[in-house]
């Protein structure tokens, strides 16, 4: 049966299904009724905490969730998982995905993010009928930007090994669609949080402290750099756009954002009032968490996905940062 058959069996492959977006993304599709499959990696432990939802439920794991090894380095186990799996969608979210990180491993997240990119492209190439395929791409790929907000049409000008080895892939995916006719797009969204983000971004990190101070198990934030902003959006609202994105029939990029600026101080304060007690009492400003290049001027317009796949953010930065404080509450007193 070929891919395009399967579009009406709603099945969909996730690489990264164990990561933030992925698992969101998962209980989505499972929700509206798809069969997921999503690769992971061999780790010595079989904890995958973010899907332990789906993962530990019976009539989910098994049913409508298989998961299958496979390194994104390994494309010629993707291409056997995809051959046997014949999704009708692919939402390709696995990579690393740290941009300060890329830093000290820029030649890891180059190959994980860029050439992984690349070889799946080459993948469904060969298909005689290959399935649609999201690339997460990232706010990075403009790093300095030459406009201000960016849209799908800003040239891409990366400052981090990072935003680099994105813009590689989004303009590979680019290259595919209209070289090979493949149904590829790239989702560019900006930074997006949740209480599933990862221990080491500021957003977490600021919760997990928030909700440790006022259980009395530590005394002290530290940060870096207070006044740095971003364009915040909530990772449940841009999953939901990666779905509506791989369900038009025409592919083309977007743009998945806020469109607001808010500064890591922001976030602090939200979050110290959310347990009711004094920001300024418990952070401390330490310059090594300064970034080397921090890109100031990423903001976002996400007005083509609004407009043409009726995108609509259910959370605010408020929201999501009371939603962050409130899980790290929970497992803080676990
Ligand atoms: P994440 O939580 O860090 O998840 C990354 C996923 O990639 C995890 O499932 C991880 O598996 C998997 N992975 C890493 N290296 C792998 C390898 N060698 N082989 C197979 N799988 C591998 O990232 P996220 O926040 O969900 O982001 C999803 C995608 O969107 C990423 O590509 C990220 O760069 C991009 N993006 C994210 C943001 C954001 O603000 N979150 C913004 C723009 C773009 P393990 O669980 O085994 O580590």
């Amino acid at each position: 049966m070929s891919a395009v058959d399967n579009r009406n069996k709603k099945v969909a492959l996730i690489t990264g299904i164990t990561g933030q977006d992925g698992s969101y993304l998962a209980e989505l599709l499972i929700a509206k009724g798809y069969t997921v499959h999503g690769v992971v990696r061999r780790t010595s432990s079989l904890e995958r905490s973010r899907l332990r939802g789906l993962y530990e439920d019976d009539a989910i794991y098994g049913k409508s969730l298989f998961l299958h090894y496979a390194d994104l380095e390994d494309i010629t186990t993707l291409r056997r998982i995809i051959a046997k799996v014949e999704p009708a969608e692919i939402y390709h979210l696995a990579g690393q995905s740290h941009v300060g990180l890329s830093f000290e491993i820029p030649e890891t997240t180059c190959e994980l993010t860029a050439m992984a990119t690349l070889r799946l492209l080459e993948v469904l190439r060969d298909l005689p009928h290959s399935p649609r395929l999201l690339h997460a791409s990232s706010s990075e790929v403009f790093g300095a930007p030459r406009e201000f907000p960016q849209t799908e049409e800003t040239l891409m000008n990366p400052v981090t090994p990072y935003g680099c080895a994105k813009a590689f892939a989004t303009q590979m995916v680019r290259i595919y669609r209209s070289n090979f006719e493949i149904y590829c797009l790239n989702a560019i969204s900006y930074n997006h949080e949740s209480p599933r983000r990862g221990e080491n971004f500021v957003s977490r990190k600021i919760c997990k402290a928030v909700a440790e101070i006022s259980l009395g198990l530590r005394k002290r934030l530290t940060l870096g750099n207070l006044s740095a902003c971003r364009d915040w959006s909530d990772a449940r609202d841009v999953v939901h756009g990666y779905y509506l994105a791989l369900q038009n029939d025409t592919p083309q990029d977007y743009v998945f954002c806020s469109g607001v600026l808010h500064s890591v101080q922001d976030m602090v304060e939200i979050a110290f009032q959310a347990v009711n007690l004094d920001a300024s009492a418990h952070v401390e400003i330490d310059e090594k968490f300064l970034r080397v290049t921090d890109p100031s001027r990423l903001l976002g317009d996400p007005t083509k996905a609004m407009t043409l796949l009726g995108w609509k953010p259910r959370y605010s930065f408020r929201d999501t940062i009371l939603s962050m404080v409130a899980s790290e509450l929970e497992l803080a007193k676990k």
